[in-house]
């Protein structure tokens, strides 16, 4: 969001009109990406003139200024906050985490406790709340389900690599990220590093195809009541994106 309105404001001849900061409670960019993802937005700060503060937590926001932990105090004219994660429906029930998120089993995303309800995607307890994740656990409870009504197998448990593409309307951020949890409740999840060769990065212009791409191809699927990631067109897109990001990524 902030490179989007950095491009934006440029764009509109008044770049030079605003100052953009940029605070996290987070020690590094996009915390749960790694230390590549930390690398790029640091980078991009730095060409974009936007200042990023980490380890900034939120004490107070008072109607001009925000107050943190540290006494820093940051004024502002127009402020965008986002709000921490936490589930918006409590289930009396169900096991849920401290944050109101339903506890899974981890490989096959059912509910702990019980067999025959499962909890993928945001309501799940996986620590990063996104669509591309969403979607394999989604394939993973399909998958599940298959295997137990044919009595066979089930193989195919839910493997957390995040897809992504970042826009910033002049370029884009690609990464994919091998995911582990760590079991520690203020740092959840790392890049996993036993598949570190799987971490990839890039930065590039093109990349904004690669989201268009998928802005076309996944409407496509869902209009016609098909999985995002089974099938040839699957595999061709695949096939695309691999390909793009053995040349704009590493
Ligand atoms: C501003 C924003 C930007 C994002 N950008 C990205 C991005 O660029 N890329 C990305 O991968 N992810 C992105 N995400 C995250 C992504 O949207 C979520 O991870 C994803 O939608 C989760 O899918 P889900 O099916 O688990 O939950 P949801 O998409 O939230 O679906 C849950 C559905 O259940 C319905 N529902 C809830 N309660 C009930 C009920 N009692 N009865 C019936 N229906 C009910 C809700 O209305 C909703 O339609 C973004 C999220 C936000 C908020």
């Amino acid at each position: 969001m902030v490179m989007m309105v950095d491009t934006y404001l440029k764009r509109q001849g008044v770049r030079n009109k605003v100052n953009i900061t940029w605070t996290t409670f987070e020690s590094g960019y996009i915390q749960a990406f790694g230390p590549r993802l930390n690398d790029v937005v640091t980078e991009e700060f730095k060409e974009r003139n936007i200042t990023g503060l980490k380890e900034y937590i939120v004490k107070e926001v008072l109607p001009n200024k925000v107050i943190y932990q540290n006494g820093e105090e940051i004024p502002y004219d127009v402020l965008i906050s986002f709000p921490p994660y936490i589930a918006s429906v409590f289930y009396k029930n169900i096991p849920t985490d401290e944050r109101g998120f339903i506890q899974t089993n981890f490989n096959d995303r059912s509910v702990k406790g019980y067999n025959n309800i499962f909890a993928p995607g945001d309501a799940g307890d996986f620590p990063v709340k996104q669509a591309f994740l969403a979607f394999l656990q989604a394939d993973t409870v399909a998958n599940k389900i298959h295997a137990d009504l044919l009595n066979s197998d089930f193989k195919e448990g839910f493997d957390p690599v995040s897809m992504c593409v970042m826009e910033q309307f002049d370029k884009a951020t690609f990464a994919q990220v091998p995911l582990r949890l760590t079991g520690n409740p203020t740092k959840p999840i790392e890049v996993d590093p036993e598949r570190i060769d799987e971490y990839k990065v890039g930065v590039s212009p093109l990349w904004r195809i690669g989201k268009k791409m998928l802005g076309i191809y996944l409407p496509m699927r869902f209009r016609h009541a098909e999985p995002f990631h089974a099938g040839a067109a699957w595999k061709t897109m695949e096939l695309g994106l691999k390909g793009m990001s053995s040349i704009l990524a590493d």
